[in-house]
């Protein structure tokens, strides 16, 4: 493990100026209009700062070399487009990497932590993006489920989370490329993002959706909505939204087949139970076999391990167009489950792949760096240095594999 405060830090964003990341077309023209850039001209700046911001992902306007120097120091002294502050950084023996990221206050609160995760695997890398600080939800297996909800990120932030992550690994075009120019998608480094991090991006809709539509912008950031996939423990009514509204792919956290299991691992299921869930499913705007939803399902042993689950399982999903992913628990300091063993996860996904889905087991990536599904904690909780130790140990003694 590898951990650096990174050297070139940028100019972090302030609390009281508003940030043109994170806003539509629509409001960056009325933002402009607003500090007197004539009507005239507002459409043709606003795409070029779409293009300084997105494409070639600019965070100083003294780098915008095709608007003039009055209109840049007119946009400095009344906008931002700074990048959050790199608290730490870390890498993972395995390549995984984890910004733990300061935003400024916003109205009267107190400036917020939260931590966004990469995963390099062959062909693809995955970014991990948080929608909240904390999570009102309390799924008892999740370390973010004993940590109360600050509050929501806005589009600004989450979308920052994307802008950083791209800048730290080098992911944005030599800036000077011509204005105009295809950014070339197949060697990005960055290739997928998954609403996965801190939080329950459906708790949060309008700046997740808002962040979402501005990533996979075909004139700035260009992700293919195929390649964003948004994680929700359940909540049927804005899953209907996500896919009408948002277009992105949907994960859901499953974790149970039985209502009165799920009750209690997801407990935002007593509100939205299993049926309702799994019907939104079936009607999910989009949905085809080629385009299936991701069911996950923590690994907890002893509690929903059983090859009666699996079967439960396959029945369950019957006639929705599915992927299933097993998720070995990630064991953080005080939990009460424990991750179930090897051979029986083996056992249950042989099962679930001759019910015929491929591949169903997600390799844990980032351990040793508590990067993992559901490790996730903001700074104002992290652990003391004796706790930490304590579960290094745990780690070592449960998970040699690794
Ligand atoms: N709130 C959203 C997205 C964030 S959690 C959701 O619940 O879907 C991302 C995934 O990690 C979810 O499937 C979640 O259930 C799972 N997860 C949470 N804690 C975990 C843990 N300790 N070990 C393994 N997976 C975990
Ligand atoms: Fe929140 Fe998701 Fe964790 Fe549940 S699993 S507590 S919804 S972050």
């Amino acid at each position: 493990m590898e951990q650096a405060r990174p050297s070139a830090k940028p100019r972090s964003a302030s609390a009281e100026m508003p940030n043109l990341i994170g806003v539509d077309r629509e409001e960056m023209a009325a933002m402009l209009r607003g500090v007197g850039v004539p009507d005239r001209q507002v459409k043709m700046r606003v795409s070029q700062l779409w293009n300084w911001l997105y494409v070639r992902g600019v965070s100083d306007f003294d780098d915008m070399a095709n608007v003039s120097k009055d209109l840049r120091s007119t946009l400095r002294a009344h906008f931002t487009i700074a990048r959050p502050e790199i608290v730490e950084e870390q890498v993972s023996n395995d390549g995984t990497r984890k910004w733990l990221l300061r935003f400024p206050p916003r109205g009267a609160g107190r400036p917020v932590e939260v931590e966004t995760v990469y995963i390099p695997e062959a062909g693809r890398g995955t970014l991990c993006v948080s929608s909240q600080v904390g999570c009102t939800l309390t799924c008892s297996f999740c370390h973010t489920g004993t940590q109360r909800l600050v509050r929501n990120l806005t589009a600004e932030e989450i979308l920052s989370q994307l802008l950083l992550a791209r800048d730290r690994l080098g992911d944005f075009p030599d800036r000077d490329v011509p204005q105009g120019s295809m950014v070339p998608s197949s060697d990005r480094k960055i290739t997928n993002v998954v609403m996965m991090g801190m939080g329950e991006p459906l708790y949060n809709f309008e700046e997740v959706k808002k962040a979402l539509l501005i990533a996979s912008d075909g004139d700035g950031l260009s992700l293919s909505k195929r390649r964003i996939t948004l994680s929700t423990s359940g909540v049927v009514p804005e899953i209907y939204r996500t896919g009408d509204e948002i277009g992105v792919m949907l994960a859901i956290s499953l974790h149970a087949v039985r209502d009165d299991l799920r009750d209690i691992l997801v407990p935002i299921n007593k509100r939205y139970p299993l049926k309702e869930l799994i019907e939104a499913c079936r009607n999910y705007p989009g949905v085809s076999n080629a385009r299936r939803i991701t069911f996950e399902y923590v690994m907890l042993k002893d509690v929903n391990d059983s090859l009666q689950d699996a079967r439960d399982l396959v029945k369950l999903l019957k006639g929705v167009p599915a992927k299933i992913n097993l998720i070995p628990f990630n064991p953080w300091p005080g939990t009460n489950y424990q991750c179930s063993d090897w051979e029986q996860i083996e056992k249950f996904a042989d099962f679930i792949n001759q019910a015929g889905y491929a591949s169903p087991i997600r390799t844990p990536r980032g351990r040793d760096i508590l990067a993992a599904c559901g490790q996730l904690k903001s700074e104002s909780e992290r652990m003391k240095k004796t706790d930490r130790m304590a579960f290094e140990a745990m780690m070592i003694a449960g998970h040699g594999e690794d």
